[in-house]
């Protein structure tokens, strides 16, 4: 059963009265305030200095109340404040960052989902050996150089938005390769890039059920890169990179994406078996989380990357998507949060999905 990762009396006031749905005031924080709002629920945004102005141009996705403090290091002080609020912590990509995989593990305040997975999705050795193990493809591994077969990324453990990862199109391109510090070469996977925003919730009761609850798509998109995705208007690789310009992959927005329907089992598989093996190795994923993949020309899934939160792509979908559609009319993921939040309150289950 469920992660169930508190204390039976830690969770005790926020059954008496609803939580307020707190984050920070980045990323994908319109659509989980939009989403509070509209299951009912209270919000509070924490940001870093005034409240940013660009909120007042959305009052749908504008918290109830903000919660400022001068530097992200501060959030920790603010738990008293939050628990007071009832508050629970919804952790997105910026949040987990700004403040530290251990510091916002660390936190004393109930967040959604099970905070294990940080550890686990955080470090990318650990990361490969939960995948693998639930048998799901990932690009090659090379140890050295000299075992490079095909094109490759070299990846830097750290390289925030891909800067400092490179391509190189086969081994001899690698002659002279000295690594500057910790890093991954990994097969370059030819093919078309899907981020697969998935939902698993351990309490729901229907649809494609996973371990003792079920695995939902809520939706799709790919990343726009800069400046990979522009770059081979300037011509071939090489001559780029002697004139010092190198690719890099950060993300600057997001494109909806569907796959091909008959591929659509294929990602359910992968899904599920991440699912299935985050429940034996930590006691399961909860929540949103997004499967980052290249399917081949051979139709092969391959994962190069899982985020263990809501993506900031799923903020294409605040009115819904052509998947999340199915499943309930303008479900965003910020809005799934909150349903699972009221949802497990109604049921008395609310430790099955915070931690
Ligand atoms: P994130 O912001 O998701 O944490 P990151 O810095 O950890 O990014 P990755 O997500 O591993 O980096 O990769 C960044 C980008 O590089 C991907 O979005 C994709 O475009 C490309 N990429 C990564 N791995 C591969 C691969 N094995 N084959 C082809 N392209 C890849």
């Amino acid at each position: 059963m469920g992660i169930a990762l508190s204390g039976p009396d830690r969770f005790g006031p926020l059954a008496d009265r609803p939580p307020t749905v707190a984050t920070l005031c980045s990323h994908s924080s319109l659509q989980i305030f939009h989403g509070a709002r509209t299951e009912g629920f209270r919000s509070v945004g924490i940001c870093r200095g005034p409240p940013p102005r660009f909120y007042e141009a959305f009052p749908l996705g504008r918290p109830d109340r903000f919660l400022p403090v001068q530097e992200y290091r501060e959030i920790a002080g603010l738990a008293d404040e939050l628990n007071r609020e009832n508050a629970v912590l919804v952790p997105h990509g910026s949040f987990v960052e700004y403040l530290g995989p251990e510091k916002f593990q660390a936190l004393p305040v109930p967040v959604f989902g099970n905070r294990a997975v940080i550890g686990w999705e955080s470090d990318r050795e650990k990361e490969r050996v939960w995948l693998e193990s639930a048998g799901v493809r990932m690009p090659k591994r090379f140890a050295a150089p000299e075992d490079v077969e095909g094109p490759v990324i070299v990846k830097y453990y750290g390289a925030k938005g891909g800067k400092g990862f490179f391509l190189a199109k086969n081994r001899d391109a690698l002659t002279g390769f000295r690594p500057t510090g910790p890093h991954v070469i990994q097969e370059y996977v030819l093919g078309t890039r899907y981020y697969v925003h998935f939902f698993y919730s351990p309490i729901s009761q229907d649809g494609y059920r996973v371990g003792h609850g079920s695995l939902e798509l809520l939706g799709m998109d790919r990343r726009d890169e800069a400046n990979i995705d522009e770059l081979y208007k300037l011509g071939a690789q090489e001559e780029l990179l002697r004139a010092g310009i190198r690719p890099t992959f950060v993300v600057t927005g997001n494109v909806p994406v569907v796959l091909r329907e008959s591929l659509l089992p294929q990602v359910f598989d992968v899904g599920a078996r991440i699912v299935s093996r985050s429940i034996e190795l930590f006691g399961g994923m909860v929540g949103p989380f997004c499967v980052e993949g290249i399917m081949t020309e051979e139709l092969d899934f391959k994962v190069f990357e899982i985020s263990t939160r809501i993506v900031a792509g799923t903020n294409l979908f605040v009115g819904g998507s052509a998947y999340s559609d199915l499943l309930r009319p303008q479900l965003s993921m910020g809005r799934r949060i909150a349903l699972e939040l009221r949802t497990a309150r109604e049921t008395g289950r609310l430790a099955e999905v915070i931690s």
